[in-house]
């Protein structure tokens, strides 16, 4: 299977920051709310994490992208 990456849609986050509390080993939070994401791809044993935020977020802002 390829990597994902976490990504975020700027203009549709409306800085709940439920995904930082959801997957803190990979958003932190700038000082507005929004997710500041890492770039890397999300290791295996972190993807249920991921997949969590995904779901969870209410604007769907967040997703999963696979790599090239
Ligand atoms: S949970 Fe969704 S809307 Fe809230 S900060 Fe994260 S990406 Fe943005």
């Amino acid at each position: 299977m390829r990597p994902e990456r976490l990504v975020v849609d700027p203009t549709a986050c409306t800085a709940h920051g439920m995904c930082a509390e959801l997957f803190p080993e990979w958003i932190q939070l700038d000082d507005w709310g929004y997710p500041m994401i890492d770039s890397g791809d999300v290791p295996p044993d972190l993807r249920d994490h991921a997949e969590r935020a995904v779901k969870m977020c209410p604007a769907l802002a967040l997703k999963l992208r696979r790599g090239s």
